[in-house]
């Protein structure tokens, strides 16, 4: 058994979500996080996507346990996938464990699984590893930093953090479990980036408070407001600021009354007796006696907000007079929709609040102080940034490099699949392991194979060419010419649209051309393909595929049908 430790990630290195990583020593693996990631537009049908489990089948017997820092869809989100493969014991917080459970009901798969809560400090022995789960501070509640003691020295893993004082919910970040570390000597810090590129501190979850105050007293109408389903800190400002100007609040959209059911239930949230109204009562109040906290700040179409702004939502619609919040960031990609639907609300003559007019948002990443703060308290010999895009990830280097006066060499820049072993004297990546992704279609919670994307995205630019081959059943005998379909594709197409005459002699020159190189195909093929579908349908592809590819730079789906008469 090698006496090194490997830290293996399968995502959120170099991208925006989809956080899991693998911790190897000898014969034991743990799993740090199972995320999911967003595809920056939905396209070809894909929601979501997760890394893809394939890399872990070989180590199937050696994985101990998923532990889990916080519930965030980019941490939880490919909890079920991961689990369907691999029934191991999950370790979390109390929330984090309330959101999962929900997850994994969802795909039924909530009696089979091991769900161990734990608490702040609290330490957990698995195999080699021993893991203390320290407090930390975030844009969602109960959200843990690792620190992992493994046989070659301490691990430190921040998860999403901020250092955040005065939190709305819970406990301040414990920098004392951090510093006590610090003393005993941290190998390795892996870093949440996500903010390395902001300087100064991150402002508490109570920054907030005032801009909401002022909007409540200046609101006569309807107020609005947007928010990250798992803001809960966020949502109990709302609910506060509510309760003081004497509104009553509605809640909307799934992910929301989800959120706020499960942080009610678990005791996170605190909300006084006949604060929360129906959709029906709040219809029948007076416009300055409500607040609609809803989803959809990201103008997601589906969403509650968007559709309030468009077509209404359940009979609701913004109306002149209303004040609408976007109490979010933008996640990047989004920005045209978030535009668009800014747009919408103007129209129907509300008034709309974001994060650039007023502080009606504050992050849950550490920004650069933060990153000091963090740093400085653990002290490690190794820094490893992690979560971020690879812009995130190098400005986290050189922060760390050039304010806190770190040798280049103890900085380590990692990508998704890279093997960083460490003996606990030297890091490096002594490998690079091909992991990839899965795209989810959530309407079904299915896996799509990569495959069926690409096609998907080939059929989007590149069209598609049916080719139909008429044999003899008998002798194996061309019994007519081959027919071709070509739909969207460059230089052949076979739908009488209102193409030129001359673009048209070129495409039927052109597809006869093709129905040749069939003929030949089929008539110069071996006797063993001829008897094989398959095979033949295999052989007359690359034959068109070749052709077409040559003539007018098309790389269309062929599909070849044989037909046996
Ligand atoms: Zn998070």
């Amino acid at each position: 058994m090698s006496s090194v430790l490997e830290i293996i990630p399968l995502g959120g290195i170099g991208e925006f979500g989809m956080n899991c990583m693998a911790l190897r020593y000898g014969d034991e693996m743990l799993i740090l996080d199972a995320g999911m990631g967003f595809p920056e537009e939905s396209v070809y049908g894909v929601d979501v996507s997760i890394p893809n489990f394939n890399f872990l089948e070989e180590y199937r017997d050696d994985i101990t346990a998923v532990v889990l820092t916080h519930g965030h869809e980019d941490h939880i989100g490919a909890l079920p996938y991961i689990l369907k493969r691999f029934n191991v014991p999950v370790y979390c917080s109390h929330f984090t464990a309330g959101l999962a459970e929900s997850k994994l009901e969802e795909h039924d798969l909530l009696g089979d699984v091991l769900l161990h809560r734990v608490e702040s400090r609290e330490v957990v022995d698995i195999g080699s590893f021993s893991i203390e789960f320290i407090r930390v501070s975030h844009s969602l509640v109960d959200c843990f930093s690792l620190a992992i003691k493994t046989p070659v020295g301490t691990i430190i893993h921040t998860g999403d953090y901020k250092v955040d004082e005065t939190p709305v919910i819970g406990e301040p970040i414990d920098l004392r479990s951090f510093r006590r570390y610090g003393q005993e000597g941290v190998l390795a810090l892996l870093s949440d980036s996500t903010n390395a590129t902001v300087p100064g501190r991150t402002p508490s979850e109570r920054a907030v408070i005032p801009a909401f105050e002022e909007i409540f007293s200046e609101a006569s109408g309807r107020i609005v407001v947007a928010a990250f389903a798992s803001s809960i800190h966020r949502l109990q400002i709302v609910l506060d600021v509510a309760q003081q100007f004497n509104r009553r609040v509605c809640v909307l959209g799934r992910s929301m009354q989800k959120n706020v059911d499960v942080a009610d239930r678990l005791g996170y949230l605190d909300i006084p007796d006949g604060l929360l109204v129906s959709l029906n009562d709040a219809k029948q109040m007076s416009d300055d006696a409500i607040v609609f906290l809803v989803t959809g700040s990201q103008g997601e179409s589906r969403a509650a907000l968007s559709q309030m702004a468009t077509q209404s939502y359940k009979g609701l619609m913004i109306e002149e007079g209303d004040t609408v919040v976007l109490s979010a960031r933008i996640i990047p990609g989004n920005e045209r929709l978030i535009s668009r639907m800014i747009g919408f609300i103007y129209k129907r003559g509300a008034n709309i609040i974001e994060e650039k007019r007023r502080l009606v948002h504050v992050s849950g990443h550490a920004s650069q102080e933060d990153i000091r703060i963090m740093t400085e308290a653990v002290r490690p010999k190794f820094v490893v940034p992690v979560h971020g895009e690879y812009r995130m990830l190098f400005r986290h280097k050189e922060f760390v490099k050039n304010h806190l006066g770190y040798p280049e060499e103890n900085i380590i820049l990692i990508e998704n699949g890279d093997v960083l072993e460490l003996d606990g004297e030297r890091a490096a990546v002594i490998d690079k392991r091909e992991i990839g992704r899965t795209f989810i279609d959530e309407t079904g919670f299915e896996e799509i194979e990569s495959d069926t994307v690409r096609e998907r995205k080939q059929l989007a630019y590149e069209g598609t060419v049916t080719a139909v081959i008429t044999l003899d059943a008998e002798t194996g005998e061309l019994l007519e010419d081959p027919r071709i379909v070509a739909k969207g594709v460059r230089g052949l197409s076979t739908s009488n649209g209102s193409s030129t005459t001359a673009t048209a002699e070129a495409n039927s020159a052109l597809l006869d051309d093709a129905k040749r190189i069939l003929t030949s195909a089929t008539v110069g093929a071996s006797r063993q393909t001829l008897e094989d579908d398959s095979l033949l349908k295999e052989h007359l592809r690359v034959e068109l595929k070749r052709f077409i590819q040559k003539q007018t730079g098309s790389r269309p789906v062929i599909t070849p049908v044989v037909v046996r008469v």
